[in-house]
């Protein structure tokens, strides 16, 4: 007999999620209801991960539960917002116990890391598509945006870019790495997504701008300083590279995930040099690295330098209408 979808509802994404007493009707009524403070502002954010066009198809439910939340999560440190809430919007080509058992899994587990409510969704029937909207939360006025980023802040970007491009090329058989401890810590990143969440907290009131990696760190950067009008010098030189990614692909390709790749979600940001102090305190707040690779001007569009010498860059970034 197959699950109804109450049945589904009640097995998968009901049990187990965090429980958070702002919730006042979570899943099982026609809608839910939160309580919001009354200091803050709602943040939202929702993102659509298609099989075959944003994850490989043959990606493990519990990477696409847990990828799901992650992209979402990481829009939410990008504001330097507080998540809370989320909901599900599922289409499913058919019921598979195993499938749903293991994708609410990988959901679940960071759910419960960043306690995040699932307070409703909807299922539906169809090609295999996952739809998670986040809710989330922040004081009057203090998000961060993209917008900000002035001539003269340093541009920030945390932990290491490229590692899950690789990651992805290792599992897809386009990249290969000698290594087999880099090669898996390669694939980790792509298929545990680690949103910077406390960082985007604690970097609120000391950012002028910032952005989450998800298309490439070259197109990403891009888009902020476009928004901020402004662009920037970046040192080549200067990228946050692991030493897997570097020992396993050298250090032309290296950079080149690094600036092209995509799915890193770290964040890019800018500060003023007066905070550049403050942020690195944010950053050990939040056990965090944080690397400078560059500066702010006015002139739009990105300078590359590589030992202070100009290089030209080019970077497609990641495209999904050409993929
Ligand atoms: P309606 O027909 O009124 O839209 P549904 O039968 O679609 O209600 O959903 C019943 C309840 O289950 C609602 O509270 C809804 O938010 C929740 N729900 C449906 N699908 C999901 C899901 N995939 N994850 C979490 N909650 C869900
Ligand atoms: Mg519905």
């Amino acid at each position: 007999v197959p699950l109804g979808e109450f049945e589904l509802i009640e097995r998968y994404f009901s049990r187990g999620f965090p429980r958070r007493d702002d919730v006042v009707i979570g899943v099982g009524d026609d809608a839910a209801i939160v309580r919001v403070p009354s200091d803050a502002e709602l943040v939202v954010a929702v993102d659509t991960l298609v099989s075959g066009v944003h994850f490989p198809e043959g990606l493990a439910p519990m990477h696409v539960g847990h990828r799901a939340l992650a992209v979402n999560l990481s829009d939410m440190a990008a504001m330097g917002a507080l998540p809370c809430w989320c909901t599900l919007a599922l289409t499913l080509p058919a019921v598979e116990e195993r499938w749903l058992e293991e994708f609410a899994r990988g959901l679940r587990g960071l759910a419960l890391r960043h306690s995040v409510a699932l307070i409703g969704g909807d299922t539906t029937r169809g090609p295999l598509t996952i739809s998670v909207q986040i809710l989330g939360v922040v004081p009057v006025g203090a998000a961060l945006r993209r917008s900000g980023a002035r001539a003269g802040d340093l541009v920030f970007v945390s932990g290491t870019t490229g590692d899950a491009a690789a990651g992805l090329g290792l599992i897809q058989g386009t990249v290969s790495a000698l290594d087999p401890e880099h090669a898996a810590s390669l694939q980790q990143r792509f298929l545990l997504p680690a949103p910077r969440v406390e960082l985007g907290l604690a970097l609120r009131a000391i950012a002028s701008a910032a952005i989450d990696v998800s298309d490439g760190l070259h197109a990403d950067l891009g888009k902020m300083l476009q928004a901020s009008g402004a662009g920037a010098q970046v040192h080549v030189d200067r990228l946050p590279i692991s030493r897997a990614l570097m020992e396993s692909q050298g250090v032309a390709r290296a950079r080149r995930l690094a600036l092209g790749g995509g799915d890193d979600y770290e964040l890019c940001f800018t500060v003023p040099a007066s905070r550049v102090r403050a942020a690195e305190h944010a950053a050990g707040i939040a056990a965090c690295e944080i690397c400078q690779i560059g500066t702010v001007e006015a002139e739009p569009g990105v300078r590359y330098l590589d030992g202070g010498r100009p290089v030209v860059a080019e970077m497609a970034g990641y495209d999904h209408f050409a993929r």
